[in-house]
């Protein structure tokens, strides 16, 4: 069904948190939103304007390399000020509760694991853009300490002490989705009994095939974003209200 208004689905979808014993949320743009963290993919997003620099492309050049780094020291104030929404704050309660075992993600953002959420728990498909990995032998990079490097040394990007070149933890286009992650979600989506789809328009491969999992195996499939997706046929409750205002009630101090 699709809830005909917010108090009728808050109503429904604690009805089903009460009886589910597994639930595994599924996390896209939407809940980040109101962090102030924009969704790159949505018209009008950053994605539209500047096109995503490909795997192959970074690879292939410093200047691709520098630019990709420009361009995300440009976008630091905006992720580095965000804290967790009312969606967050929810989840991570559920979460505390023992009801959720883990959290599957397509943000980047590190929010979920700011709400107070095991950053284990926090099965991260798109990866994260907080922090750096070197390509080669996967140290771990801060930002502060590259854009120092990158500013000492006439705007270029550091690499790594083993040569290797230095990336935002993120899966970027024409890059392999990490393996772990994926088997991870799978096995969690198998195993829930309520899957929540929150703030994913479900259209970005991998995410389409979950919800879909989820059903076969028997689980509930409630979906909460402001626009209609593929699945919302399948759906046991479909919720097109504000998230934070919906997800806002479950949250528990
Ligand atoms: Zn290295």
């Amino acid at each position: 069904m699709i809830a005909p208004d917010l108090d009728t689905a808050v109503a429904e979808l604690s009805e089903m948190i009460a009886e589910a014993e597994a639930i595994l949320p599924f996390t896209g743009a939407g809940i980040s939103t109101e962090c102030g963290i924009p969704d790159f993919r949505s018209p009008g997003g950053l994605w539209t304007k500047n096109r995503p620099i490909p795997f192959d492309e970074f690879l292939a050049s410093q200047d691709m390399r520098d630019e990709s780094w420009r361009r995300r020291f440009a976008i630091d104030a905006t992720f580095g000020a965000a804290r967790p929404g009312r969606g967050h704050s929810a989840l991570a309660s559920l979460y505390r509760s023992g009801k959720v075992p883990a959290v599957v993600t397509q943000n980047i953002d590190n929010l979920h694991q700011a709400s107070g959420i095991a950053p284990q728990d926090v099965v991260e498909l798109h990866g994260n853009t907080t922090y750096a990995l070197c390509l080669e032998c996967e140290r771990r990079y801060e930002l502060e300490w590259i854009k120092e490097q990158f500013d000492a040394n006439g705007q270029h990007a550091p690499d790594c002490t083993c040569g290797g070149f230095i990336k935002t933890a993120t899966v970027s286009f024409g890059q392999s989705m990490p393996a772990a992650a994926m088997q991870r979600a799978e096995d969690l989506t198998k195993r829930c009994d309520l899957f929540l789809a929150v703030g994913s328009s479900l259209v970005v491969w991998p995410a389409a095939g979950f919800p879909l999992m989820a059903k076969r195996n028997g689980a509930s499939l409630v979906i909460i974003n402001r626009d209609p997706t593929e699945f919302d046929e399948i759906a046991d409750l479909v919720v097109r209200h504000d998230i934070g205002d919906v997800l806002g009630p479950f949250i528990q101090h």
